[in-house]
């Protein structure tokens, strides 16, 4: 958040142009960096015009920089080509998936060269035997999906950005998603990456042929989640699961958020872990219903989307014991999908809840935290009196189960001074989650965005110890450099008691 206060500015659109004093690359620099890209990649895959570099400059955050090239690798072995030209030339480098991150990740802060993954989108092997796939980065996290239920499986994070967002940028982020709750996010599901390196190098972490437990440290754990400063993801092996014997989606109606929210820890306190545990509040539904007509009711406090999955005789026995519980807890009703249809159509409006939005207003900031489950009722309270304070509308649709907050404070984005009051009000929330044990994000990532917020539950130390490993990867930090880390390699090595070699950056110098 600190970056708006350093002198970003709203451009066009109400995005925020960031870094605008960043030093760019100079037009010579530029016409033989481009030229090389060119001679490795094939004419048709380096993308210098500006018209077309506008596209690879923003994600679904506020925040905007143009890269001076776009490459367009189709293999691994491009992808490591084009890092290592760009790294030899000193350029920074951004690997880009489908550009649905939340946080600036993908954002070419310093410009440089975007690498994106679009072409790399093939599912290489479906494993059935093995229960795997390997697959590249730029595939549709819910195509593998669809790939893989003529074998009876399914790959199980499905963030609702599933129809559109790429795998490689899920394992970057390490994206949750609603049935991520008894399942674990995408860091739970990754069995191998293979990644090319700032050198040119391409390596495999993790094991590809399926060993599990190998010895050694666990540089794949690392991986997961970096956002793209370590490394760049150019195939990954992924575990799949049986499709279930049987499903049995609930949605249990409440008066208010309180009510709701103290349900969620009620179930799981019983022994029930369900594959997904879901809130929206009243303006949610009203927003889904207008857009998709699902099934939500509109007079709701909140309602709770609850799925339970597996053999059908412990399903319904669940599914019985959550509606007792529910009802006991202040639910009005605990409606069943008696459906597939209608299970679809909840799905539908849960999935679509962000565009759905758009039916109220047509600028959100949608913040992402995280606090223990049991601590989901004070924190609404805390959403509600952040709103009143700031003069937001706050509509609240996310992952009750982990813990997982995500607010969305309602905005025009044409009204001066109205983008920072938002980032204000979206910076106490996470203070207060941190207050009350929680993260600064539960899934989305921390990118360009959140990067200060990183000192609110991370020592010097514990972020020179991090910036460490990320010099071991990646000396010269040109893998998408100002993310996730507040300062540069070398900057926390002055203020952190432990040591870190190396790392500056002669672009930025
Ligand atoms: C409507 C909506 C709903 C969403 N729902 C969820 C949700 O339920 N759960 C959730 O976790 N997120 C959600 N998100 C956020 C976003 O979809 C995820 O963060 C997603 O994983 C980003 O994937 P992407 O392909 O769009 O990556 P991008 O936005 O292109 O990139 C994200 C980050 O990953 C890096 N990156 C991308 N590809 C690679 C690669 N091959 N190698 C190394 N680094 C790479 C980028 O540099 C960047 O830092 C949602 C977003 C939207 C707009």
């Amino acid at each position: 958040m600190a970056q708006m206060d350093e002198g970003a500015r709203a451009g066009a659109g109400g995005h925020v142009a960031a870094a605008a004093d960043a030093p760019r690359l100079a037009p010579a620099a530029h016409e033989w960096l481009a030229a090389d890209l060119r001679a490795a990649l094939g004419a048709e895959s380096v993308l210098t015009a500006p018209a077309d570099l506008v596209a690879y400059g923003f994600d679904a955050s506020f925040l905007e920089a143009a890269p001076d090239i776009v490459a367009l690798p189709h293999t691994p072995e491009q992808v490591a080509q084009a890092a290592r030209i760009a790294t030899a030339a000193g350029a920074p480098v951004v690997a880009r998936g489908s550009g649905t991150g939340l946080c600036g990740g993908a954002v070419p802060i310093r410009g440089g060269v975007v690498i994106s993954t679009a072409r790399l989108n093939h599912i290489r092997q479906i494993d059935a035997a093995n229960r795997r796939a390997t697959v590249e980065p730029g595939v549709i996290n819910v195509e593998l999906s669809q790939a893989a239920r003529p074998y009876g499986l399914y790959y199980a994070p499905d963030p609702a950005s599933q129809r559109i967002s790429t795998i490689g940028g899920n394992v970057a982020t390490n994206a949750g998603g609603p049935h991520c709750l008894a399942l674990g996010a995408t860091a739970a599901h990754i069995l191998a990456v293979q990644v090319a390196l700032a050198s040119g190098e391409l390596l495999w972490l993790g094991d590809e042929n399926g060993v599990q437990n190998a010895p050694g440290l666990d540089l794949m754990g690392a991986l997961i989640g970096s956002e793209g400063t370590l490394a760049i993801v150019t195939q990954i092996v992924t575990r799949l699961l049986p499709l279930p014997e049987s499903v049995r989606t609930l949605l249990a109606i409440f008066p208010d958020i309180a009510t709701g929210s103290q349900t969620v820890s009620a179930i799981i306190g019983a022994g029930i872990v369900p594959s997904a545990l879901e809130m929206m509040d009243r303006v949610i539904c009203q927003a889904i219903e207008r857009a998709f007509h699902a099934g939500y009711p509109e007079d709701a406090g909140s309602v709770l989307l609850i799925e339970v999955d597996g053999p059908r005789e412990l399903v319904e026995a669940q599914a019985a014991r959550i509606a007792a519980i529910c009802a006991t807890t202040g639910a009005r009703e605990t409606r069943v999908a008696r459906t597939e249809a209608e299970r679809a159509a909840l799905w539908k409006g849960r999935k679509g809840a962000a565009a759905a939005l758009g039916q109220i207003t047509s600028s959100f900031y949608l913040q992402d935290a995280v606090v223990p489950r049991s601590r989901l009722p004070r924190i609404m309270e805390r959403v509600e009196a952040i709103g009143a304070e700031y003069g937001l509308l706050i509509p609240n649709v996310f992952h009750a189960g982990d813990g997982n907050l995500h607010p969305n404070m309602v905005f025009d984005r044409r009204k001066p001074g109205d983008i920072e009051r938002v980032m204000r009000a979206g910076n106490d929330l996470l203070r207060a989650c941190v207050d009350l044990g929680g993260m600064v994000s539960g899934e989305h990532g921390i990118g360009l965005e959140k990067r200060d917020a990183m000192r609110y539950v991370f020592s010097a130390r514990d972020l020179a110890a991090m910036a460490q490993l990320r010099l071991a990867f990646d000396p010269r930090e040109l893998f998408n450099p100002d993310k996730i880390f507040p300062e540069s390699a070398a900057c926390l090595e002055a203020s952190a008691p432990i040591g870190l070699r190396g790392g500056i950056n002669a672009w930025f110098c």
